[in-house]
């Protein structure tokens, strides 16, 4: 199954497509986690992109349909995949449809997870990562067991630079201008399926997983 995930920052997006990996085995790629990748390691590509993230505007349509590109020719047709946080433009969703096409592929499954802006601002300031592995943790609705480390190796939790209520107001922003219509794109290609994302990670992943069948 190739299938998308798309939804507000803070939906849920990333949480829930780990859970399908570890389901499905099906491999997961998320455009923030390659750019962050980018960044921890010093590129050129990484520093680029820096700024504009910190500032949560998007970076440039080419940077990250050029990192998609690049990863789908490495696994290869016919193996199905889960995207997170691509595509977020309608110029992104045209240039994977183009990609696809290429391979003798589509997509099948797209999927919205939809949460109200005015829960957004409080799940995200209170989230932290492990910047090893990528769980996620809420100080307050999903805490580690031990306060700032990772339940699972045990390394210092971190808060993203883009999780601040300033950067935030310009994420939500960014998306109802560029990732919005994109849920149109999929609309009115008769793709798209509506999740509510409010709610427990187990409420959210049964309802996905319904969605999907
Ligand atoms: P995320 O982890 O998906 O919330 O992405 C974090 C940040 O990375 C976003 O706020 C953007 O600055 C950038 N980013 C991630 N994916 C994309 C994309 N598909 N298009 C443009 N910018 C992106």
């Amino acid at each position: 199954m190739n299938l998308i995930l798309i939804g507000p920052p803070g939906a849920g997006k990333g949480t829930q497509a780990k859970r399908l990996v570890d389901a499905r085995g099906l491999p997961q790629y998320s455009t923030g986690d390659m750019l962050r990748a980018h960044r921890s390691a010093g590129t050129e590509l990484g520093k680029a992109a820096q700024a504009l993230m910190d500032a949560g505007k998007l970076v440039s349509d080419d940077i990250v349909i050029g990192m998609i590109s690049a990863a789908l020719e490495k696994a290869g047709a016919g193996r199905g995949f889960i995207l997170d946080g691509f595509p977020r433009t309608v110029a992104q969703a045209d240039a994977l449809s183009a990609m696809l096409a290429k391979r003798g592929e589509k997509i099948d499954r797209v999927v919205m997870v939809d949460v109200p802006f005015s829960l957004i601002v409080d799940r995200i300031v209170g989230r932290r990562t492990c910047p090893k592995d990528g769980s996620v943790y809420h100080v307050k609705t999903a805490p580690p067991k031990v306060e700032g480390i990772c339940d699972l190796d045990g390394t210092q939790l971190v808060q993203r630079a883009d999780d601040t209520e300033a950067a935030i107001t310009k994420r939500l922003t960014e998306y109802d201008q560029w990732t919005r219509p994109v849920a149109g794109y999929y609309q009115q290609l008769g793709l798209l399926r509506h999740v509510d994302g409010v709610g427990t990670p187990d409420e959210v992943y049964g309802r996905l997983n319904a969605a999907l069948a």
